[in-house]
C-alpha cells in the first residue's frame, strides 16, 4: 500500500516521542551546554603535550626531538629546540621545546604525532570548544596553552595513561637498577693469588 512505510516511521516516532516523556533511555538529547553526555574513552580531537608534577615546565616530557614536527601531515606543529637542557624524569638532562606550537586550524587530527612519539610526551585531547571569532592565529596553539599535567591525562584517558604510567614506571626502575649495578661492574675484579706466592694464578692454573 502506499504510504504504508510512512505510517510506520511515523509511528516509531510517535512512540519514542511518547516513550522519551517515561523511559529516560528513549531521550537522546540533552540540554546542551547546561547537560553533556560523557565522551567515550578513545574520543579525540587535538593534541596536547604532558607534564609531570605541577610545574609544566620543569615536568614537560617532550625533549624537542622533532620527530612529530617531521611526521604530521599537514605541518602543523613549529618546535625550536632549547640549547641548555633539564632533567627528565629520570633525572637524564635533555633538551625541552623553546617553542611547541600547534595550528590546530589545520591539524586534521589523525594522532600520528601521538604515535611516533617515543617519549610519551604528547596525547590527543577531548577539550571541543576551541571556536573562536578571530581568523588568523587565535587557533595557535603556544607551548603554555598545550601543557597539561599527567593527572589531566590520567582523568580524560585512563586506560592509555594507566599503561603509560606502568612503562615509564618500569623504565625508570630499570634505569635505577642498572645505574646501582654499574659501580659494581666498574670496580676491578679482585685478581685471583695463587695460595702459596701471592701472585696472580695463571689461567688454567689447578690449586
Ligand atoms: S594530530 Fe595529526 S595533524 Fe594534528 S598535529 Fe598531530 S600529526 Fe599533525
Ligand atoms: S612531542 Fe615527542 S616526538 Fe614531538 S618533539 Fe616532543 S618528544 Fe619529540
Amino acid at each position: 500500500m502506499i504510504g504504508k512505510g510512512i505510517l510506520k516511521g511515523m509511528a516509531v516516532t510517535a512512540h519514542n516521542f511518547v516513550g522519551s516523556y517515561f523511559d529516560k533511555e528513549r531521550l537522546i538529547t540533552v540540554q546542551y551546554p547546561e547537560e553533556r553526555n560523557p565522551l567515550p574513552e578513545n574520543y579525540r580531537n587535538f593534541p596536547f603535550l604532558v607534564y609531570d608534577g605541577k610545574d609544566p615546565n620543569a615536568g614537560l616530557r617532550c625533549v624537542a626531538c622533532k620527530i612529530c614536527e617531521k611526521e604530521c601531515p599537514p605541518q602543523c606543529i613549529y618546535i625550536i629546540k632549547s640549547e641548555d637542557k633539564k632533567p627528565d624524569y629520570m633525572g637524564k638532562p635533555q633538551f625541552y621545546p623553546k617553542v611547541f606550537d600547534i595550528d590546530i586550524s589545520v591539524c586534521m587530527s589523525c594522532q600520528i604525532c601521538v604515535e611516533v612519539c617515543p617519549f610519551e610526551a604528547i596525547k590527543m585531547d577531548k577539550e571541543f570548544e576551541l571556536s573562536r571569532r578571530e581568523r588568523f592565529d587565535a587557533l595557535l596553539m603556544r607551548k603554555d596553552d598545550l601543557a597539561k599535567s599527567n593527572d589531566y591525562y590520567r582523568r580524560i584517558s585512563p586506560t592509555d595513561a594507566a599503561e603509560v604510567d606502568a612503562k615509564l614506571t618500569a623504565a625508570a626502575e630499570a634505569a635505577a637498577k642498572k645505574k646501582a649495578a654499574a659501580p659494581a661492574a666498574a670496580k676491578p675484579a679482585t685478581p685471583a693469588t695463587s695460595s702459596t706466592s701471592g701472585r696472580p694464578a695463571p689461567s688454567g692454573a689447578s690449586s
